[in-house]
């Protein structure tokens, strides 16, 4: 007998990593090797892509799980692009084999940087970087520090996609997360993207925040569909004041209690797919005629640590303080403390802190845990094929601990394969962890699935 959502919740409602990588960043460590990484961009056969941290933001939200600082000191950046161009010079000879074909900004807030400073990121770009023709760039962007000038100064770096933070557009909800955002700061900063000729938008929500309600968060929805965006990516509130103290600020009573949070989900999902949009994966919505549905119905979005897309490189190469880069054997990180970042590139060495080679173990399942988080379920047949394995015999032990998971409807089995219910998609980072090898290492250290 299936339990009342309410116990679903009590049961599932555990701590487990978001799975934007796997292993998660919790494996990384500074005993890593360099080369891994290294000989998997000289053997790169397609494009690699680029992410560029821009860490600089000029407020603190409370909620922010982001590797930011807070500043409002304009220098600050001048100072960091000159590091940014060090680490660009010391990966030249790296990459010079290879294309680019898609660049991120991500932050903080990118448009921290003034329109002069957006112009020199730009300069530096066609300096160090192969970048294809038609690469595709995008830009997060923080629609209440953000002017005209700005978008036109992305737009000329060739940027066309802009995900932009809103969160929430309620009053009180804003004001307890220190994030003051009026629905027309939204509205003219739409307006100048599509002005300047940006093609794909994404509007960043999250639920779970202080003071949210069914109703309040109704009203959230409403005004975002009037915004019109492409894609909406609908995050759950990750609380880990253990790791970002500033959270500490919220009172535990200020939040919306689970089944609350997954009322608020359950109605602006119905709402968001009545508007036309697909639900994707976890957390993410796109228009029927977007680049991401449309690799939704085909079985092809990837995920990665900016969430799901369409399109992605086995490669990614991160610069800036505290970026990922992955690839096939590897992850490494740079440092997250900005002084060690330029002290490390001012010994003329790359500054990473740490990172992880993979095993063998952890690619099979690695590509077993995207599957799950991209597509919902996991055809043996097909991974056999693509593995080299036999999927079923090698992880017959989690596959046979799915067996409270299936009892509880949120996975079915059958001798195929295992597919992930409607249900069991509120529930889709507990399947996962079934298949992660540090799983119990992962226990207090990440946020609840609800
Ligand atoms: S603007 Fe973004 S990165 Fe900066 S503090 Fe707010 S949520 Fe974090």
């Amino acid at each position: 007998m299936t339990l009342p959502t309410s116990a679903l919740i009590d049961k599932y409602g555990l701590a487990a990593p978001r799975y934007t990588s796997y292993p998660s960043a919790l494996q990384f460590d500074d005993s890593f090797e360099e080369t891994p990484f290294l000989m998997d961009l000289q053997a790169q056969k397609g494009d690699i892509a680029v992410y560029i941290h821009l860490p600089f933001c000029r407020s603190m939200c409370w909620f922010c799980g982001c590797n930011k600082i807070i500043t409002r000191n304009q220098e600050n950046a001048d100072r960091y692009l000159d590091y940014l161009a060090k680490e660009l010079q010391l990966w030249r000879p790296h990459i010079s084999h290879n294309t680019v074909g898609q660049i991120h900004f991500g932050g903080g807030t990118p448009n921290f940087l003034t329109v002069a400073q957006i112009d020199r990121l730009n300069a530096l770009i066609k300096c160090y970087l192969p970048v294809q023709p038609g690469v595709e760039i995008s830009v997060e962007l923080s629609p209440d520090q953000l002017d005209e000038g700005q978008v036109q100064a992305f737009a000329r770096l060739g940027a066309t996609r802009a995900s932009i933070g809103v969160q929430d557009t309620s009053p009180v909800v804003q004001q307890a997360v220190n994030r003051i955002q009026p629905q027309s700061c939204n509205i003219e900063a739409i307006g100048w993207l599509r002005k300047a000729g940006f093609n794909s938008i994404n509007v960043d929500l999250i639920y779970g925040l202080p003071h949210q309600t069914e109703v309040s968060f109704s009203k959230t929805i409403e005004q975002v569909l009037a915004l019109d965006p492409d894609r909406i990516a609908l995050f759950n509130y990750a609380h880990v004041p253990w790791f970002k103290p500033a959270q500490k600020v919220f009172a535990s009573d200020v939040f919306p209690n689970p089944m609350l949070k997954l009322a608020i989900f359950n109605a602006s999902r119905a709402r968001l797919e009545a508007a036309g949009y697909c639900y994707i994966g976890l957390d993410h919505f796109a228009k029927q005629d977007d680049e991401l549905a449309k690799a939704w119905q085909l079985g092809q979005v990837k995920r990665d640590f900016q969430g799901y897309s369409a399109r992605q490189s086995t490669a990614i190469l991160g610069l800036g303080m505290s970026a990922v880069s992955q690839s096939e054997h590897a992850y490494r990180q740079n440092h997250k403390d900005l002084k060690a970042y330029e002290a490390a590139l001012d010994s003329g060495v790359l500054p990473l802190a740490k990172g992880l080679s993979l095993t063998d173990d952890d690619r099979i399942r690695r590509h077993v845990i995207n599957q799950l988080m991209c597509n919902l379920e996991l055809q043996y047949k097909v991974l056999d094929n693509e593995l080299g394995i036999d999927v079923k015999a090698y992880l017959d032990r989690d596959i046979a601990g799915l067996r409270s998971l299936v009892a509880d409807g949120i996975v079915s089995t059958q001798e195929t394969g295992i597919k992930v219910t409607d249900t069991g998609r509120l529930f889709l980072r507990n399947v996962a962890m079934q298949f992660d090898a540090y799983r119990e290492q992962q226990e207090g250290r990440c946020s609840q699935t609800l």
